[in-house]
């Protein structure tokens, strides 16, 4: 008889002990919401959907353990005790490898002997990590929570606009390259006046075959070394104040990246002395990608590939939303005394400073940064339980069953799949119709999906990143995609077989999508989230 791993389909890693009932929502019903909201997915109210993939942000169903950590939280406005078992739980996750201490369980158990909770929690004096523990978390700041990813970029990029216009005067130019630059993270570069370039691998959209999704993978989602390379030879290592690297790259179809390309670019940082950043959202998707399929990861746990990712950054922003770590949350960590702070910090001022006064004027004491104690207990477990690979192997194995099955039905999905959404590529999805980039198809097939099944999708192509205002040579980063991005543990195989059936339906019908017209606010930045549409049937 076959083992239970031998039967060819997976083993269920979960059970649901509360579930959400569905409203019955007519065509009728959908067309007057869609007429009243503008036609914006962002816009829709989400309680008429059958489905909802616009975000895996914050969209997760919560552990029962992690249910169970709400009621340790602590709402102190100074120093609460969950601050301390979050910021432990990013020491043990990002550097302590196979070693975590894990002092979490110390409250989940109600540890009462008062010498252990100071010895091992509310008094340690870690240094020269990403998190400063004691004292020289006071003196030398490097730990920032703050209520999501966008909240820590904001501060992060704005911290170094300051700090650039005070040593170079005000007005330079400067370029910060990633292999893939977030919608929000672009964003808040540029409204920090500083150029975001996406340096991304050749091929991203190359065919794979969907029958290998389970035995190899590509990287895809690797940086373009020669051309970061030329970039900063070009600009100037001086313009060119951070390298970013987004684990996994959400803008190129959530494809990961390789340990490979993380040493590769962590050299080419060293060299031209630029600190290394992670956008490190999806960090924990990533490192199982690397143990699947890198050569000589497949023994290594998911912990210790984690800790060995992150040895090469000099700092990372992350949101706590994502990879299913818990609902809300996000944060700035910078290595202490490493290059960024050598390069930012002015003689008067520690740029760790800087920064922490700027997370209290805009996010509140630095132990909670905008968020509640209740909230940081629940991310502090979801953060310990992200790095189990029987969960991770279940959803990454999710994302890819949505991407095999419409691959197996003709719909151009880019492959493999990435962690954590299923992306179609639009350009390839229209061939052979009259459909034209400016026509933003991907937006009226998400208005048709919505329309008619209930499902909301997200584009992510030439909409979103506003290829109409766009250059030549930036229209180049610009992929046209609809993504649909998977809330973990929240559905399940009849969730995946009912959205197959509506997206094949489409796309037999593709000739039928409406070309859709920008009705307000074609010049809005981030204009995805609140643009006027209007389909053209
Ligand atoms: C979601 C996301 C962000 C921004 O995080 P928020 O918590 O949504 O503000 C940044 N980078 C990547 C890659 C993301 O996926």
């Amino acid at each position: 008889m076959k083992t239970m791993n031998e039967l060819g389909v997976p083993v269920p890693t979960h059970r649901a002990h509360v579930i959400r009932p569905l409203k019955e929502v007519s065509l009728e019903q959908r067309e007057r919401a869609l007429r009243e909201t503008e036609y914006n997915m962002f816009s829709f109210p989400a309680d008429l959907l059958v489905l909802d993939y616009l975000s895996d942000s914050g969209t997760t169903a919560m552990s029962d353990l992690q249910w169970a950590a709400l009621f340790h939280g602590d709402e102190s406005y100074g120093r609460n005790k969950g601050y301390y078992v979050l910021l432990d739980t990013i020491r043990d996750t990002f550097e302590r490898g196979d070693q975590p201490r894990e002092a979490i369980k110390l409250i989940l158990s109600g540890e009462k002997d008062v010498e252990t909770l100071m010895d091992k929690l509310y008094l340690t004096a870690d240094e020269g990590g990403f998190v400063n523990g004691g004292q020289h978390q006071l003196s030398r700041p490097n730990a920032f929570i703050t209520p999501q990813g966008r909240a820590a970029e904001h501060l992060l990029f704005s911290t170094i606009r300051e700090v650039l216009d005070e040593m170079n005067g005000p007005g330079k130019e400067y370029w910060i390259p990633n292999n893939g630059h977030f919608d929000t993270t672009g964003a808040n570069i540029a409204a920090n006046g500083i150029e975001p370039v996406n340096m991304f691998q050749p091929g991203v959209l190359d065919p794979f075959p969907y029958e290998k999704m389970d035995r190899e993978n590509p990287f895809k989602g690797d940086m373009d070394l020669e051309k970061l390379e030329s970039f900063i030879v070009e600009k100037g290592r001086e313009n060119i104040p951070v390298i970013y690297l987004t684990v996994t790259n959400n803008t190129v179809a959530g494809q990961p990246v390789s340990l490979a390309n993380i040493k590769a670019v962590h050299g080419i940082a060293k060299k031209y002395r630029i600190p290394l950043f992670f956008d490190a959202c999806r960090f924990a998707e990533n490192a199982a990608f690397i143990k699947q399929f890198e050569k000589g990861y497949e023994k290594r746990s998911i912990r210790s590939i984690v800790q060995e990712m992150f040895s090469y950054a000099d700092g990372f922003s992350i949101s706590l939303k994502k990879d299913g770590l818990s609902n809300i949350g996000g944060g700035l960590f910078i290595r202490d005394r490493g290059d960024f702070v050598q390069r930012f910090s002015t003689k008067n001022e520690d740029v760790g400073v800087r920064l922490k006064e700027k997370q209290i004027v805009w996010f509140g004491n630095d132990s909670y940064g905008a968020l509640s104690g209740r909230d940081i207990m629940a991310l502090a477990v979801g953060i310990h339980e992200v790095v189990d690979e029987t969960y991770l192997y279940g959803r990454i194995g999710q994302t890819r069953l949505l991407a095999r099955e419409l691959a197996a039905a003709g719909v151009p999905v880019v492959l493999p799949a990435g962690g954590h959404a299923v992306y179609i590529d639009m350009d390839r999805f229209f061939e052979g119709t009259d459909m034209r980039i400016g026509d933003f198809g991907g937006v009226g097939f998400t208005i048709e999906l919505l329309r008619h099944y209930g499902i909301r999708a997200c584009e992510l192509g030439p909409f979103a990143f506003e290829w109409d205002q766009r250059n030549e040579e930036q229209r180049k980063g610009i992929l046209n995609l609809v993504r649909f991005a998977i809330p973990r543990n929240a559905y399940s195989r009849e969730h995946i077989d009912y959205t197959v059936a509506a997206v094949v339906e489409l796309y037999k019908n593709r000739h039928k999508i409406p070309k859709v017209k920008i009705t307000r606010g074609a010049e809005l930045r981030l204009r995805h989230f609140q643009t006027g549409l209007k389909p053209v049937y």
